[in-house]
């Protein structure tokens, strides 16, 4: 079943054209990687998707289940079902973490979250992500080394549910054992209500997280969609054939 259907997108800033028609289609379950050169415009499409205000859409549409999310505010995305790990926020001198992912669930599903079972729910969350349970009294981002950041970042993204998650770059900064943890944790949190869109540049990562189509963005356009397999060819060829 169709999720995100992007049709035609242009995007840039200012005067600047970035984004040069993307389409691309993922449906309900799917993971799909993006990767490129730098520069290429990967970031500009994650920022145009969750609503960043920096950028402007000039045409084209991005439709989530037939609704143009690019006409939504950064709020009612959220609530729409996109993940927005940008908006993780920094240090809150007295909020624990258990305190905030509560408050966001809240926010996200308009449902009520109440104390005790939503503590179950973390706990257990926290297991099948190999989190140490014990983060839940941790003050919000105080003290954590740019690893414990990307987990955590995962961890909101399996609190929330999103249809889907949109991730920029999450394996910059991790070292080799946490890069396992926090790609396998991804991969362990597919199903068939929830999407993801994760842009890399790191072959490593898809092999712990099994990627069911890897599209290569070049100059503002996908110019190769494929499988597992375009990363040999990737790692063989680097990105500068497809640049002509
Ligand atoms: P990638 O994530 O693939 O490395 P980006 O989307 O960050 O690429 O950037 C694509 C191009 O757009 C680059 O040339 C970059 O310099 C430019 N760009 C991105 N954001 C801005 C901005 N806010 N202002 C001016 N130029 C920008
Ligand atoms: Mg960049
Ligand atoms: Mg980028």
């Amino acid at each position: 079943m169709e999720l995100l259907k992007i049709k035609n997108l242009h995007a840039g800033v200012e005067e600047k054209e970035i984004l040069k028609g993307i389409d691309l289609e993922i449906n309900k379950g799917e993971i799909h990687v993006i990767m490129g050169p730098n520069g290429a415009g990967k970031s500009t499409l994650a920022s145009v998707l969750v609503g960043h205000p920096n950028y402007e859409v000039t045409s084209g549409e991005a439709l989530l289940e037939g609704e143009d999310i690019l006409e939504l505010s950064v709020d009612k995305r959220a609530r729409a079902g996109i993940f927005l790990s940008f908006q993780y926020p920094e240090e809150i001198p007295g909020l624990t973490l258990e305190d905030f992912l509560r408050s966001a669930k809240e926010a996200v599903s308009g449902e009520k979250q109440y104390f005790t079972r939503f503590h179950k729910y973390l706990v257990k969350t926290m297991e099948k992500l190999n989190i140490d349970p014990s983060y839940c009294d941790r003050h919000l981002n105080v003290g954590y080394s740019g690893g414990e950041k990307k987990k955590n970042e995962i961890l909101q993204m399996a609190v929330l549910e999103p249809k889907l998650a949109i991730l920029d770059e999450t394996d910059s900064g991790l070292d080799r054992d946490a890069t396992k943890i926090v790609f396998e944790g991804l991969r362990s949190l597919k199903n068939e209500n929830s999407s993801m869109l994760i842009i890399t540049h790191y072959d490593k990562v898809l092999e712990y997280l099994k990627p069911d189509f890897v599209h290569i963005l070049v100059n503002g356009k996908i110019v190769k969609t494929g499988g597992m397999e375009l990363i040999k060819y990737i790692e063989e060829n680097g990105f500068e054939s497809f640049k002509k």
